[in-house]
């Protein structure tokens, strides 16, 4: 089993503790005079034990940000969190600002409806930020397509055609702006060498950020499943499955 890295808190403390946080990390609580070699090995003689707290953090972590499409459950939109609610009989999905309204049905029932919610809204929000970054980056697109694309927020194609997965509504404003901007400046370099990252850090100074924190959240946050029942299986598992697919910032067709 490979060392698990950590971060030593010194203290007055008596005594040496392991601490694994929510987020899965490391803390090793420690008196001001234990030796950095003492507490190395102290790690790595409990490293099974830890190896198995961060399994834990992380899973219940996953579970708690698993998109849940039924009454008592929420709903990830615009990198924000709302709580879902039971709609009126007979009503259609509805947002409210506050919450979403479904009207009970059955699980695959439930998310058809919150999937076709969610390409109409990120049809128009989407073509609202390509056509404003578009006029001002001086370049045009043919057409703007929006599918369900799991692996890849967006993608354009050589023809001029912008693609994009309506997952990248869960992201918060900023996220989806440096995506779009991304695949924009594919209209120009269609590769990721330096001089398509100039064309996108003249757009975006801050790029460099917002695509690390678009990795992140592709691995933090669960935006390829979503449950209509609290017990959607292993959380895990489930993470492992796409793990190496989502955490590519924005892998293309291309
Ligand atoms: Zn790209």
């Amino acid at each position: 089993m490979a060392q698990p890295s950590y971060r030593v808190v010194r203290s007055k403390r008596k005594t040496v503790c392991l601490r694994v946080r929510e987020d899965g990390t490391l803390e090793v609580l420690a008196p001001l005079h234990t030796s950095q070699a003492a507490v190395g090995r102290l790690v790595k003689q409990h490293a099974a034990w830890i190896d198995e707290k961060r399994r834990k953090a992380l899973k219940r972590r996953a579970a708690r940000r698993k998109i849940i499409l039924s009454p008592g459950g929420r709903m990830r939109y615009l990198g924000e969190w709302y709580p879902v609610t039971e709609g009126r009989p007979g009503a259609s999905l509805s947002f409210d600002g506050h919450r979403f309204a479904l009207p009970l049905l059955p699980q695959d029932g439930a998310q058809t409806l919150m999937e076709g919610w969610m390409k109409e809204q990120a049809k128009v929000l989407l073509t609202k930020k390509a056509d404003g970054w578009a006029a001002k980056m001086g370049v045009s697109y043919r057409r703007l397509r929006v599918g369900s694309a799991v692996c890849r927020w967006g993608s354009c194609s050589g023809k001029g055609n912008l693609n994009f997965s309506f997952r990248v509504l869960m992201l918060p404003p900023h996220l989806i702006d440096y995506i779009v901007v991304h695949e924009l400046c594919h209209l120009r370099q269609m590769n990721h060498q330096a001089a398509f990252w100039r064309l996108v850090e003249e757009q975006l100074p801050d790029y460099a950020k917002r695509r690390r924190e678009l990795a992140e959240q592709s691995q933090a946050i669960d935006f390829i499943h979503w449950e209509t029942e609290e017990e959607g299986g292993d959380p895990d598992e489930q993470n492992g499955k796409h793990q190496g697919e989502a955490s590519e910032s924005l892998p293309h067709s291309q």
